[in-house]
């Protein structure tokens, strides 16, 4: 059986990353930007005043000035500055030709078509030209997440429409034959599919698509039936929920080894979430994740979300911290890497990690308060409290 670190490095050298496209600024966040971005020109582009007052040459030292003209912001001056003279200007606004100082409107006082300033700064606090940028300077690179941040900085460079990665269309599928929908009565012996919301929740706020999602109950038939309805070009990643074990009704595996898939793994050395299957055909990806809606959780975490950051061309986002246990751990009763949830915040010193109670891979009462999950290595033996402690945040870096 392989570690998890192993069946990272598999998902990684197998899942092939999307073709960029063009997308809308709008549409663009949250995706991967796939080309640099050079500033087509100087930033700012022209001289421009950092204040609302009056430019003028600093080194005139006239005791007052008169006003000749006003600039507005998107105004151009056709007017000089001589001796003795000033311009109304207002923050943003060209600073005209023979002016190279803004005297703040606080520190003058006005009189008809005359200021007298009552103090001169040094600064002069005028915004150069080319001084944030220059001309050429690449300001954002390929593999960069777009963000508010980033998506502002390309509107003010002029790129409406950025080369970005398309977001991975996904495909899901739930099977058993114990599940009913969210809004019914469970029948003597059903649950409700807990799992559907679990992934289109996840897939979304990993940048992924959810473009088909259903139920299926437990037949192999059904289950290539319903894999085989989406067109295969219209999809990248396929998931299915349940059915990733070796029991007479666990078709997952089966299920994709019949319409083509390669099988690159089956079991990884993880609790929760062991039995999960990873395979590929082409450039798609699929996973079959065991029921477990922890599982789910767990292995989307570790190992599918890496699948969705290859297809995007992201590095992977895998912000592993240490943080410091306010209670102990027990010691695992195998040799098993374990993700134990757990809610960490910001302590004094260092970040708080607070293990959650865990009953069962079924127990969903933890995921509320969960934004961590703990790594427990293979053979780490139990954990005090105070203890440091590996410790994977949930809310992810851009
Ligand atoms: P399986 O991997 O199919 O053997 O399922 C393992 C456990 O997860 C069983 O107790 C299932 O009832 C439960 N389970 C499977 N699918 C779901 C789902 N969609 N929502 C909630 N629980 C599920
Ligand atoms: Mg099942």
């Amino acid at each position: 059986m392989i570690s998890l670190q192993e069946a990272r490095a598999q998902i990684a050298e197998a899942v092939r990353t999307l073709d960029p496209a063009a997308a809308p600024l709008a549409e663009a966040h949250g995706r991967i930007l796939r080309e640099p971005v050079a500033s087509p020109e100087d930033l700012p582009a022209f001289d421009r005043s950092a204040m609302d007052g009056y430019a003028v040459n600093a080194g005139d030292q006239a005791e007052r000035f008169r006003v000749v003209g006003e600039i507005q912001p998107g105004v151009e001056p056709f007017f000089e500055i001589r001796g003795g003279e000033c311009a109304r200007i207002f923050t943003g606004a060209q600073i005209p030709r023979g002016a190279s100082q803004v005297i703040m409107q606080e520190e003058v006082a006005r009189d008809g078509e005359w200021i007298v300033p009552q103090r001169r700064d040094a600064k002069t606090w005028i915004r150069r030209r080319g001084e944030d940028a220059r001309r050429g300077d690449v300001l954002l690179s390929p593999g960069e997440r777009l963000h508010a941040g980033s998506l502002s900085l390309l509107a003010q460079l002029g790129v409406a429409q950025p080369r970005v990665s398309p977001r991975p269309r996904a495909i899901h599928f739930t099977t058993g034959n114990e599940l009913v929908d969210p809004d019914k009565i469970p029948a003597q012996g059903q649950i409700r599919d807990s799992n559907s919301s679990l992934v289109a929740a996840l897939l979304t706020e990993s940048g992924a698509r959810l473009i088909q999602q259903g139920r299926c109950p437990d037949s192999l038939d059904l289950l290539v039936d319903a894999i085989s309805a989406t067109p295969s070009a219209d999809w990248d990643l396929l998931l299915i929920s349940g059915g990733a074990s070796v029991g007479d009704y666990d078709f997952g595996t089966r299920a994709l080894e019949r319409v083509g898939f390669t099988i690159h793994f089956r079991k990884v050395n993880l609790r929760p979430g062991k039995p999960l299957v990873f395979a590929t055909r082409g450039a798609q990806a699929a996973f079959v994740i065991p029921g477990n809606p922890l599982s789910h959780f767990v292995t989307f975490h570790t190992a599918i979300r890496l699948a969705i950051e290859c297809m995007e061309g992201s590095a992977p986002r895998w912000p592993l911290v240490q943080a410091e246990l306010t209670e102990p751990l027990p010691t695992m009763p195998d040799a098993r890497e374990t993700w134990w949830p757990a809610n960490v915040k910001p302590g004094h010193e260092a970040l708080l990690a607070r293990p959650l109670p865990w009953q069962s891979s079924g127990d969903l009462r933890v995921l509320p308060a969960t934004n961590a999950l703990l790594r427990i290595a293979p053979d780490a033996g139990a954990f005090q409290r105070g203890a440091r402690i590996d410790c994977l945040l949930l809310d992810l870096p851009g």
